[in-house]
């Protein structure tokens, strides 16, 4: 293919109608149908008794019961994610009575909203049961935001409580299936949060002899290949951006971007950039067609965001991947993603 060139970047519950079938795989799954079982999604409790960092004995002994659930109930990986953060907001992992109403257990959950006795709800076990089997009923909510999914369920007076536990529940799930934390395609999200953008072989490097500005790395995949976001964040750019000149939304209806490009053209093609904690930038270019993320979108390490394409100034299908230290991202900022991702534990 010859080498590839780059862009030079400076308590009520819902049930809903089921919609997906990996979902209604699952759930028929869960509720003994048979079927599908949600295949790569599915994860392993490798340390049943795992200490995850900074919990007592009590909140570990808590987390477990809520991944072997988990596992038991064959709910996608994702779904413990969501639990545990759920209950570090509602409980801090402890089991407890007394909430603000007739609040109970690790999730809050109300004997007079129906989640059931105030006997079982003070069970570990039937409560986590109870989170789960209202969290498959969410349709879609494996591609939502964790705070998105866990309102769905909880229905709390304080919704955006529940992000802010999303890193650290990572963390502790992970605790439990051997450090990393399988996705549905098969990729896996290391305890760190990051994840690889996309399958792909390492091209071009950053900044080597012979292109002392290419300030990313190229992940070579074919053409359609889903591109992840490599970590949890905020979406704060998806452009257009061919030849000196830059599209932001609205976009119209046929754009430079969703023709293939050719080396010398220039520009990044359809590109997304995603604003992470420790003010880390990570960016995504020469993309097939629109980028599936808007300005403003929350999104979590793994969620699709596009597909590989040769947009802008690209030789070849490939995900041209940069990291940036600050926001916004500059030339001057970028840094070299391979270390950094095998830093967080994912080698490119
Ligand atoms: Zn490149």
């Amino acid at each position: 293919m010859g080498r590839l060139v780059g862009w030079i970047a400076g308590g009520l519950v819902v049930f809903l109608v089921l919609i997906t079938a990996a979902a209604a795989g699952v759930v028929s799954s869960v509720f003994g149908g048979g079927g599908a079982d949600g295949g790569g999604c599915l994860g392993a409790v490798t340390t049943p008794g795992a200490a995850p960092a900074g919990l007592s004995g009590e909140q570990a002994h808590n987390a477990g019961v809520i991944v072997a659930v988990g596992e038991r109930m064959r709910v996608p990986v994702r779904g413990w994610v969501i639990a545990v953060a759920t209950a570090l907001q509602e409980s801090d992992l402890i089991n407890t009575g007394g909430g603000p109403d007739d609040s109970l257990g690790l999730f809050q959950q109300r004997p007079s909203q129906g989640w059931g006795t105030p006997e079982q709800i003070m069970n570990p076990d039937y409560a986590a049961g109870k989170f789960y089997e209202h969290l498959l009923a969410v349709s879609g909510w494996q591609s939502m935001p964790l705070t998105e999914a866990a309102q769905r369920v909880q229905r709390s007076a304080y919704p955006d409580a529940y992000a802010k536990h999303e890193a650290r529940a990572t963390e502790i799930v992970s605790a439990y299936t051997g450090g990393t934390l399988p996705t549905c395609d098969g990729a896996a999200i290391a305890a760190s949060g990051w994840t690889r953008p996309v399958a792909g072989t390492v091209g071009s490097g950053f900044r080597t002899p012979d292109r002392p500005h290419h300030n990313g790395v190229d992940l070579i995949a074919a053409r359609g290949t889903v591109i992840h976001a490599a970590s949890g964040g905020v979406v704060v750019k998806v452009r257009c951006n061919i030849a000196g000149n830059s599209w932001d939304a609205p976009f119209s209806p046929s754009m430079p971007c969703d023709r293939d490009g050719y080396p010398g053209l220039g520009g990044c093609g359809w590109y997304v950039e995603i604003r992470h904690a420790a003010v880390i930038v990570s960016r995504y270019c020469h993309m097939v067609r629109q980028p599936i993320v808007h300005v403003g979108q929350t999104v979590t390490a793994g969620q699709p965001i596009g597909n590989v394409g040769t947009s802008g100034n690209s030789s070849g299908p490939h995900l041209h991947y940069e990291i940036h230290e600050g926001y916004p991202a500059t030339e001057a900022n970028a840094i070299n993603p391979v270390p950094f991702m095998r830093q967080k534990g994912v080698p490119l």
